[in-house]
């Protein structure tokens, strides 16, 4: 049952989330003229063509959204995972948009700050507990980072570690996250220039039938979507850059052409889409979670944003 109304409501979503002002400032002015359910309305100054631009997506969650609300949505898809689905969950947006407070929380975590990772295997193991008569889940979990079309695992020794309680994950992704920062400075931080993606596998046997069902979920944290001024950055970073522009716009190419049901899917432009193939497409279910800042200085890298989710989600 939740598959088909999953189904009536398409595989593919895209939600668009702008983070508050950072400053706390009483007279901040947004960029946002307006949201109104799934259309954005964003103020363009003069160098973009002064006047506004409407977009469309699923759903906007405005600044003042909670962690609670940006999951809600997602919920029935972690029900699809149990049921022997796989799901994809992507938070794209520039640097300092709020991709890693969507997918993790904020570095003070607390209970209700807990972002989309946490939610969402606390859920799948409530889930399970309830099945339990009837099916017996087994999960485990996968941390990997993809940095200049590479994979590294976050997780030394031990790539897909088996979890059985929300105790164990939470140990997991401390680890990782640690693992993630390791080399990271301030000013050099690598972890807004690689992918990090949490895959979660669900194995379920059923106890009468022996039947066993499969069901598969990456929680993705893309690289920063910013561009980079060519003329200012050589070397590594340069390369860094030109790595991260690949695999976004190829994941931007295979999405939209799934989403107008091309026959054929670019899966093969970069090691991100790969990665995901069997996760994106057939009875696949894709959310993406796109994130903006409501600042005046970031407008060129907002719009460019709201250009790239409004061509893949094509609702
Ligand atoms: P990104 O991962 O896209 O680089 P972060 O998630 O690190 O961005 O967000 C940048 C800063 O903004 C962090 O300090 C984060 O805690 C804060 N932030 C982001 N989104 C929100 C939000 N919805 N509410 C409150 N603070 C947020
Ligand atoms: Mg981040």
């Amino acid at each position: 049952l939740y598959n088909q109304v999953q189904d009536l409501k398409g595989n593919i979503r895209v939600y668009c989330r702008v983070r508050p002002s950072l400053g706390g400032r009483s007279d901040f002015k947004s960029v946002v003229d307006s949201i109104e359910e799934g259309t954005i309305t964003i103020n363009t100054p003069a160098k973009y063509g002064k006047g506004s631009r409407s977009f469309n997506f699923n759903k906007v969650f405005g600044p003042s959204s909670t962690q609670a609300e940006v999951f809600a949505d997602t919920r029935p898809l972690i029900r699809s995972v149990l049921d022997g689905y796989n799901v994809c969950i992507f938070a794209y947006g520039q640097t300092g948009s709020g991709k890693t407070h969507t997918m993790t929380g904020p570095k003070d975590l607390t209970e209700t700050s807990q972002g989309v990772n946490y939610r969402a295997l606390s859920d799948l193991f409530f889930i399970a507990e309830q099945r339990k008569d009837t099916l017996q889940y087994d999960v485990s979990v996968q941390m990997i980072e993809i940095y200049n079309e590479q994979n590294g695992f976050n997780v030394p020794d031990a790539s897909l570690v088996h979890v059985a309680s929300m105790y164990d994950v939470i140990d997991l992704m401390k680890l990782g996250h640690k693992n993630r920062a390791v080399g990271a400075t301030a000013l050099n931080d690598r972890s807004s220039r690689s992918h990090s993606c949490l895959t979660v596998h669900v194995q379920g046997r059923d106890v009468t039938s022996g039947a066993v069902l499969r069901g598969c979920m990456h929680l993705v944290d893309l690289a920063g979507s910013e561009r980079v001024d060519k003329s200012e950055v050589a070397g590594d970073r340069l390369k860094e850059a030109q790595h991260i522009n690949k695999s976004l716009s190829a994941l931007g190419d295979v999405i939209s052409s799934l989403a107008q049901k091309n026959a054929h899917v670019p899966y093969r432009n970069s090691k991100l889409t790969q990665l995901l193939q069997d996760s994106l497409g057939g009875q696949a279910k894709t959310l993406m979670f796109v994130h903006i800042s409501p600042e005046l200085n970031a407008v060129g890298e907002t719009l460019s944003t709201l250009k790239f989710a409004e061509r893949v989600a094509t609702v």
